[in-house]
C-alpha cells in the first residue's frame, strides 16, 4: 500500500518541538514520551523520527539502523521503567480497521497492572 504521510499530525508536531512532551528517552532515530492520556500507571508511546504512518509502512520503507534504533528503545524503555518484571504489553494501532488516531507509527508500551486477557 502507498501511504502519504501528513505533517501536521501531533506527534509531526511534537517532533518539530510545535507542541511539548513528556519525554522518556530520546535517540538518534527515536522518540519515547509519556501518553497525555494514559490508560496504565505506565504508558509510553515509542515513535520513530521518520515520516512513516504504520508500522508495515515503516517496516517496509525504514533503513536497518532506524528499525534497530526503534526496537531497541523499545527495550531501553522497559528496562527503565522496570516493567520486565511484572509484564508489559505492546499495542500498534493500524488504519481506521485499529481506529489509528495519530497517522504517525507509534507503539503504546502498557503496564504497572494487571492488564487482562486482550485476545480469546
Ligand atoms: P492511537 O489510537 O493512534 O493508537 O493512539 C494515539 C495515542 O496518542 C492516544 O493514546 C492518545 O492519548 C495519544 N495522544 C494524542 N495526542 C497526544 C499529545 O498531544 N501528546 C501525547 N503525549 N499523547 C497524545
Amino acid at each position: 500500500m502507498a501511504y502519504s504521510y501528513d505533517d501536521q499530525n501531533i506527534f509531526a508536531k511534537i517532533l518539530r518541538g510545535e507542541i511539548p512532551n513528556d519525554t522518556v528517552l530520546e535517540t538518534e532515530h527515536s522518540l519515547a514520551f509519556r501518553d497525555i492520556r494514559p490508560q496504565a500507571p505506565l504508558h509510553i508511546l515509542v515513535i520513530p523520527k521518520g515520516a512513516y504512518v504504520t508500522f508495515d509502512h515503516f517496516a517496509q520503507n525504514a533503513s536497518d539502523a532506524e528499525i534497530a534504533d526503534y526496537v531497541r528503545t523499545v527495550g531501553k524503555v522497559c528496562e527503565m521503567e522496570g516493567v520486565e518484571a511484572d509484564g508489559w504489553r505492546l499495542i500498534s494501532n493500524a488504519g481506521e480497521n485499529a481506529v489509528q488516531e495519530v497517522p504517525h507509527l507509534h507503539v503504546h508500551i502498557l503496564g504497572g497492572r494487571a492488564l487482562g486477557r486482550m485476545l480469546e
